[in-house]
């Protein structure tokens, strides 16, 4: 069998963690598989490397950014292969241009395009356990480039599609995906398994426990993933195209923590508005989430919308200087939002659910600012502050107890 196995930073955060990994990778090994291992950096090791930017530039060039954040895996990747070869077992650590693993050129958020198989092939060929980097890739003008935070994940997918893996699992510090953060909300449970749709909505909604494109990958090439941790032998969560077991009307609850709202405000109610200010924001690879325009009036209408934080400020200065163009007369930012939503593939054959979700927050006094839903999501923007009390009330309301 060829296992495809992906360990996050947790699992790799200190020597006995990163020997744990060795011997649980040694363990397939030697029982006759080959086996690639992907590694995200030690611990939150991203973090520091991104706070030492800030201090030396807080406007750092997006390219040089990735050049410092791609080390981190690099330093994963040799120290796991020190610590297998210690064990005994041939191994070899490779990075994104050893491997040659081809992506978009948009720095900090780039897209895995092709991955070659040559190198990794050979030397799974030579029995050798190969240990990759997890979250970096190279694009076209030969330089580094790293996949949006977390973005690990989606390395071990895409590898696993590009060699045609039998197994894919991702290990982390919990024992799969729940019904909610287990951090957040105690009393979470978790799945057994999980459409790729739900998966991807709650991905994209919050729940960082997967990358959201490493499911999107997953789902395109057919590949099973199995979230599980990397410190027991638990079963995990499997995350595929259709499950078996009864459908919930909802599987899980998120929070996204680093929401923030921009209204565009007075803007003229004609044609083609609408199309200026998103098409000026995608070419900057700017992604805008739940939009709301307002019934126009005096022949002007308001549009407000949802990005991520760390993209405001960029927004803000480009909708700014584009003011005039875009007929705005004022442009308003706002921080101290977050996403709450609810994800079931249930709520397509279920009417009421988003009278309930309303109901739920109602109950515990929590202010609706925006609404968006999907035909298997319903979101709603709330303050900062009251977000976890509507994940644990929402919780509540739809996950029925064990
Ligand atoms: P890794 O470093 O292994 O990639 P992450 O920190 O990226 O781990 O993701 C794991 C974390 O995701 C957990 O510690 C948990 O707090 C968080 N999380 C958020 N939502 C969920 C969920 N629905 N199920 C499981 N974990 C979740
Ligand atoms: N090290 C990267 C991050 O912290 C990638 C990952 O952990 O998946 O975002
Ligand atoms: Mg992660």
């Amino acid at each position: 069998m060829l296992k495809v196995k992906k360990f996050g930073g947790s699992s790799v955060r200190d020597k006995e963690r990163i020997f744990n990994v060795a011997r649980r990778c040694v363990e397939d090994y030697r029982a006759g598989d080959d086996v690639i291992v992907v590694l995200s950096a030690m611990g939150d090791s991203t973090d520091g490397l991104l706070e030492k930017a800030r201090e030396i530039n807080p406007d750092a060039k997006k390219r040089e950014l990735d050049m410092l954040l791609a080390t981190g895996e690099q330093v994963s990747v040799a120290l796991m292969a020190m610590a297998i070869d210690s064990l005994g077992v041939p191994c070899i650590s490779l990075n994104a241009f050893q491997v040659a693993m081809h992506t978009t050129s948009t720095y900090q958020n780039a897209r895995f395009k092709r991955i070659d198989a040559e190198r990794i092939t050979h030397e799974l060929d030579n029995r050798k356990i190969v240990i990759v980097t997890g979250f970096q890739g190279i694009n076209k003008y030969d330089d580094l480039t790293t996949l949006g935070r977390g973005g690990s994940d989606t390395t071990a997918v895409a590898i696993a599609a590009a060699l045609h893996a039998d197994e894919c699992e991702i290990f982390t510090d919990v024992d799969g995906v729940y019904t909610a953060d287990p951090r957040v909300c105690p009393s979470a449970r978790k799945l057994k398994e999980i459409t790729y749709d739900e998966m991807l909505e709650m991905a994209t909604l919050g729940a960082k426990v997967l990358h959201n494109r490493s499911v999107e990958l997953a789902k395109k090439y057919g590949v099973d993933l199995v979230v599980r941790s990397s410190l027991n032998r638990n079963e995990g969560t499997v995350v595929k195209e259709e499950v078996k077991v009864e459908r919930m009307l909802i599987s899980g609850v998120t929070s996204d923590k680093s929401a923030a709202r921009i209204a565009l405000i007075g803007l003229k109610n004609e044609p083609g508005i609408a199309f200026k200010i998103f098409n000026l924001l995608s070419k900057k690879n700017i992604n805008v989430d739940i939009i709301v325009q307002s019934i126009g009036r005096d022949d002007t209408k308001d549009i407000s919308f949802t990005v991520n934080q760390s993209n405001l400020k960029e927004a803000m200065e480009l909708l700014e200087e584009n003011k005039t163009k875009l007929t705005a007369q004022r442009v308003e930012a706002q921080e101290g939002v977050a996403k709450v939503s609810i994800v079931g593939a249930g709520m397509q054959t279920n009417a009421g659910v988003a009278a309930g979700m309303f109901e739920a927050l109602y109950g515990v006094g929590v202010n609706i600012r925006m609404i968006s839903t999907s035909d298997i999501r319903i979101t709603v923007l709330v303050d900062e502050d009251k977000a976890d009390k509507a994940v644990a009330a929402l919780h509540d309301k739809f996950i029925p107890e064990e």
